[in-house]
């Protein structure tokens, strides 16, 4: 079987990395020349709305899916006259844009931020005076990894702060005084078949993903998985999808749902009886569902710029490297390490090793 992948990336590379020993081959969409997916498979290289590409792609493959959610939402209805597309094009059009992701979460009765729509300075005025400081500002669409958002204080960042992020539609949230994050990720099948993975704790730095640690039975799971569980119902929805959220006073607010493999989920390639990216593709291919049941405990750390020194990592106990093959580049995801230990003190133990190989930002 033929995977077309929308994007050509480390997640469409993991994705590869995990289908190719069940036989599937892949074939992927990206404009980047150095696309790091392509050492696992065909790359296309054209504009995500070049339909000539689309089409090719379209005719080689036998269903398509995508490794971001900021994919133009033509090119997934171009695509989909011709071939399957998973997750759908809904999917694609709720999660892509703050403001319709928020208003479903709010739908399903999911604790959510208060939130405004914001398409002008007038706008935003309004929204503070109701929702109040502090608050965030972040575009509807495109932001990723803390980009496209500004965090207001006092009123003084209020001014122009509509005009600093672009002019262009946003939603302003109130700001959540979290005691931690953590994220769910969850796949289901085509067949309405759901399994979520345990719950994770990440920790954010400067907005990027820095370290997730998979918990064990943590009192919050049901209630993510109640909460992810409405959303997939919702959007009828087939493969990965992650969900983060904010914990506070002891229970959980969404902040914002990937329809896609996650970063918070990539300890699970060693960490799981069966990674996100083999059962995102057991999803969206109609197989049955992999265990996401955890094996021993694990962490996953991001190494954003460069790889540390190979043999330095290597040399860690419990630590598989993960090296994306990327050129270096301040603040890009090049690799992770993943730590897979016996018990929980191992793993801190080891996540200060790896720590201390990672140079500060
Ligand atoms: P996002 O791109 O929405 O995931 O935001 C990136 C990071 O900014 C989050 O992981 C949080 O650490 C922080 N953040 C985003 N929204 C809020 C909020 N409403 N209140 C407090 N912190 C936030």
């Amino acid at each position: 079987m033929k995977i077309g992948v929308i994007g050509g990336g480390q997640l469409g590379r993991m994705l590869a990395l995990a289908g190719t020993p069940l036989g599937m081959s892949f074939a992927f969409l990206d404009p980047a020349p150095d696309a790091c997916a392509q050492a696992l498979g065909e790359h296309l290289r054209g504009d995500y709305n070049d339909h000539e590409h689309l089409r090719r792609l379209a005719d080689d493959v036998d269903l398509v899916t995508f490794e971001f959610e900021s994919v133009p939402a033509e090119t997934v209805a171009f695509l989909s006259q011709f071939v399957p597309v998973y997750p759908s094009a809904e999917a694609l059009r709720i999660a892509r844009d703050r403001w319709f992701e928020k208003s479903l979460f709010k739908d399903l009765g999911i604790p959510t931020p208060d939130f405004a729509d914001i398409q002008s300075q007038a706008d935003l005025d309004a929204a503070v005076a109701a929702i109040g400081l502090p608050a965030v500002l972040k575009t509807r669409t495109l932001g990723y990894d803390g980009k496209g958002q500004k965090v207001l204080r006092q009123a003084e960042d209020v001014v122009g702060a509509f005009a600093e992020l672009g002019s262009v539609p946003c939603i302003l949230e109130g700001f959540v005084p979290f005691t931690g994050e953590v994220s769910l990720v969850a796949v289901r099948g085509r067949d309405d078949e759901t399994r979520f993975y345990p719950l994770v704790h990440n920790r954010h730095d400067s907005g990027v993903l820095a370290l997730s640690i998979a918990s064990t039975a943590h009192p919050l799971q049901a209630l993510a998985e109640d909460y992810v569980g409405r959303v997939l119902k919702q959007l009828d929805y087939v493969g990965v999808l992650a969900f983060e959220f904010f914990e506070v006073d002891g229970g959980l607010k969404a902040n914002e749902i990937a329809p896609r493999v996650h970063n918070s989920g990539h300890w699970t390639i060693e960490g799981a009886e069966c990674s996100q990216f083999e059962n995102h593709l057991r999803a969206v291919t109609g197989l049955p569902l992999g265990s996401t049941a955890k094996v021993g405990e694990s962490a996953m750390l991001n190494f954003l710029g460069e790889v540390p020194e190979v043999g330095k990592v290597t040399a860690i106990a419990d630590c598989h490297l993960h090296h994306y093959g990327k050129a270096f580049k301040a603040g890009r995801k090049v690799g992770h390490a993943t730590l897979r230990c016996a018990d929980m003190a191992t793993l801190k133990a080891r996540i200060a090793e790896v720590e201390a190989l990672i140079e500060p930002a």
